[in-house]
């Protein structure tokens, strides 16, 4: 019964150590006192669950996901409201779109329960870790990758591991209210093409934008755009984070193919932008009409939604030698207000309309 975790409490660090780890943790350096694995096999499928204290993973050199890259991952968030009760935001879709990714990458699909159960588990045992404060949350990194042993690729691996581990977010890393990017369109490299791993969360996606984003720091930018590899004119996502446009009074994001990941926040924006009665539309996106619609000023903010950062402002968007000012460079009202709603939400202020918030 993979419901079952057997619990191990280790040692917990002391309450003042905890909040300097978490003042100085910038992300995803500190790591909170537990975490959560349960193991799969052949023979019995899903066992071992486990909550135990934090410690290494210990992996033959031979361990499959060193060598062809079979590893998947995730990413949400625990809040505290201000009557201290604890709430992970969504936890269901992103079960549902891990198994998405099992699917994709030929691995096993983990229960949603075990998944939400292991979140719940963590969530509780390390609610110390979470401040409350807005902004303020507990990440959680659940990831699966692929253990047995053999440099033979024939078929699927008959182990895997799923791991749980959670990082501090601290409350200010959001409060810098002109925390805006410049971001580069990427004409040179791809993120994904058609009939590839797009749209799955696998890790092998991300170690080739690396470079990109290299190139596009060189050029003062903070984030890529990403365009479609085959005719490198349809805007798809910035890598991490989906992409928002607003043109006269829309609301524009891309249109979801099997190229782009289907972004939580992405979902939660559409939703909160359509209940504040914006007119939102998911289409296709020429970079070419983006540039000129900035130039004639029809197009007034654009911003990109995820759910480490939750929305950034785009100030400034660079191809080639031209660059293209938006909204005289300053943060837009739209994101403005629609992080007010995300993180009002999140932190208990606004009322949680959609049933987002997972009470644990
Ligand atoms: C995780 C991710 C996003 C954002 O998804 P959220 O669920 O909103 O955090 C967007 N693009 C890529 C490639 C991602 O990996």
């Amino acid at each position: 019964m993979s419901e079952e975790f057997l619990i191990q409490y280790g040692e917990r660090l002391d309450a003042a150590s905890r909040k300097e780890k978490i003042e100085q943790n910038g992300f995803g350096e500190t790591f909170s006192d537990h975490m959560i694995t349960v193991e799969w096999s052949m023979e019995k499928g899903w066992h071992n669950s486990m909550l135990k204290p934090l410690e290494n993973l210990v992996l033959h050199p031979s361990a499959q996901v060193f060598h062809y890259g079979q590893a998947i991952f995730e990413g949400l968030k625990a809040f505290r409201n201000e009557q201290q009760e604890i709430s992970i935001f969504r936890p269901f879709d992103n079960a549902r779109r891990f198994q998405k990714s099992c699917q994709r990458m030929a691995m096993p699909e983990l229960p949603e329960s075990t998944f939400v159960k292991a979140l719940e588990l963590l969530a509780q045992t390390d609610k110390e870790w979470i401040a409350q404060e807005p902004g303020a949350a507990l990440y959680f990194r659940p990831f699966m990758i692929a253990t047995q042993s053999t440099l033979g690729l024939h078929g699927r691996s008959s182990r895997f591991l799923f791991v749980v581990i959670a990082t501090p977010i601290k409350g200010n890393y959001f409060k810098s209210e002109n925390g805006t990017i410049s971001a580069y369109v990427s004409d040179k490299y791809s993120r994904a093409c058609s009939g590839g791993t797009g749209s799955a969360k696998c890790v092998g996606n991300y170690a080739g934008t690396i470079l990109a984003q290299e190139e596009a720091a060189k050029e003062g930018c903070g984030q890529v755009i990403w365009l479609d590899a085959k005719e490198n004119r349809w805007v798809e996502e910035m890598g991490t984070s989906n992409i928002f446009f607003v043109v006269g009074n829309q609301l524009l994001t891309p249109a979801l193919t099997d190229t782009i990941l289907a972004g939580i926040t992405r979902d939660t924006i559409i939703k909160l932008a359509r209940d504040c009665s914006y007119d939102v539309k998911e289409q296709a996106i020429d970079i070419d009409e983006i540039c000129r619609f900035i130039k004639d000023g029809t197009l007034v903010e654009a911003f990109s939604s995820g759910t480490t950062a939750s929305i950034t402002p785009i100030t400034s968007i660079k191809r080639g030698s031209e660059e293209f000012l938006i909204s005289g460079g300053r943060a837009g009202k739209i994101a403005k207000l629609l992080k007010e709603q995300l993180i009002g939400v999140q932190a208990g202020h606004l009322e949680d309309k959609f049933g987002w918030l997972h009470r644990i």
